[in-house]
């Protein structure tokens, strides 16, 4: 749907007149239509030219569109029927028929109010739980002050001398195939039948309005960023006592501090230390809602591995069916060490891989500036664990496990 303004489409200015409007609409038509302009965009740029002209050839679109734009006019979904071409297959008072008849059938019919968009953001938790918002809306309505007849009210509503009410006036058309009578739209009246003697002086005559309102959006719980929600009838107003458009509301969901989402499901990340990770914990579990909940890691538990909380995640925005919390493992390893730390982890290195403080020595104490000195005490490790190193049950194992836990929280 072309969006350009009609204005320019035509090349014409704001303070034009209809004439000038129409001569300007003629030429430009004459230029681009699809039987004469064979360039690929011709059709294209004709329809957008069809378009202008329905708009800035009536007086109150026009008008409408002066003022509230492409939203006035519902965004020019004027699609013109190309048959008055086919029947007649050449130029000239063509144009008149053609456009005249079509705008005025197009002017009485009730046409529905266009769409509005309106973006709300959202707190995780408010996306969660739902919540009622109030929004401010502005909206094309029927003109408060004459009620959308277009008239200063007190003034009158006169039945169009041209066509005497009925909208349509009869012409005499000459083409190639001769003379024929033609029932075209009221050049007057714009096909309305009436005549307002005062315009309004809230909408000059439009019968429309822009207004800021105040509307209550009900949020669902579990609604997900980029969803829109639909409020029937609150849109723009038609025209010709068209139905309004819908207002739709974009949610925008913030990020959360703690928690992520998937669909419905909440994700949470839980740091552990390697002896934690080793010898099995419990750890409390922050939830949404804001109260925690023990979450049992058992022993061996891996990086990445994943835990389910079950039905502490967010309502399905249907059914109202909650997801889960789910809780994955973040095994930390410690980046600085005290001296008991560093001991019961050299402890437990040798106690997993016997070879352990011999690597060490091969590639930290290889340095010949190495003082002596520093080399580890290696007897004091020495045979003192002959069971699979790997085998983390032991008794004696699981007590340095423990103290290594102990030393790390
Ligand atoms: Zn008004
Ligand atoms: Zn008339």
């Amino acid at each position: 749907m072309a969006q350009t303004d009609y204005y320019e489409i035509l090349g014409v200015s704001r303070q034009d007149s209809e004439e000038e409007i129409r001569r300007a609409f003629r030429k430009k038509a004459m230029e681009y239509h699809p039987d004469r302009n064979k360039e690929p965009d011709a059709e294209e740029k004709f329809k957008e030219i069809n378009e202008a002209y329905q708009v800035l050839s009536d007086s109150t679109k026009r008008a409408q569109y002066d003022r509230f734009g492409h939203a006035g006019v519902n965004g020019g979904s004027y699609d013109r029927p190309f048959d008055g071409f086919d029947v007649f297959g050449g130029f000239g008072d063509i144009f008149d028929s053609f456009f005249g008849d079509a705008g005025g059938r197009r002017s009485r019919a009730p046409q529905r109010g266009s769409d509005l968009q309106q973006q709300v953001t959202l707190a995780f938790e408010d996306a969660a739980f739902g919540i009622e918002r109030e929004i401010d809306v502005s909206r094309v309505e029927i003109c408060h002050e004459c009620s959308g007849a277009g008239n200063e009210p007190g003034t009158a509503i006169n039945t169009c001398g041209t066509c005497g009410g009925n909208g349509q006036v009869r012409r005499t058309q000459r083409s190639v195939f001769g003379q024929f009578a033609q029932v075209t739209s009221c050049p007057t009246c714009q096909g309305k039948g009436t005549t307002i003697e005062r315009p309004c002086t809230v909408c000059r005559g439009a019968g429309m309005e822009r207004r800021n309102r105040k509307t209550v959006v009900n949020i669902p719980a579990g609604i997900q960023d980029g969803m829109q929600v639909r409020l029937t009838g609150e849109g723009n107003v038609g025209s010709n006592g068209g139905p309004p458009g819908n207002l739709y509301i974009l949610v925008d969901v913030k990020p959360h501090k703690v928690f992520q989402r998937d669909q419905f499901d909440l994700l949470y990340t839980l740091p552990i230390n390697v002896a934690e990770a080793a010898l099995g914990v419990e750890k409390e579990i922050p939830t949404l809602e804001g109260e925690t909940t023990t979450l049992k890691v058992p022993q061996g538990t891996q990086h990445g591995s994943e835990f389910r909380v079950r039905g502490r995640g967010i309502s399905h925005i249907n059914n109202g069916r909650k997801g889960d919390l789910r809780v994955f493992v973040d095994v930390q390893v410690p980046g600085k060490l005290n001296g008991k730390q560093r001991k019961l982890l050299e402890e437990l290195a040798i106690s997993l891989d016997p070879n352990y403080g011999k690597v060490v020595e091969e590639e930290i104490y290889s340095n010949d500036s190495v003082n002596e000195n520093q080399r580890p005490q290696d007897q004091t490790y020495a045979d003192e664990d002959h069971e699979d190193p790997l085998d983390g049950k032991s008794d004696r194992d699981k007590g340095l496990f423990d103290r290594i836990k102990d030393a790390l929280s």
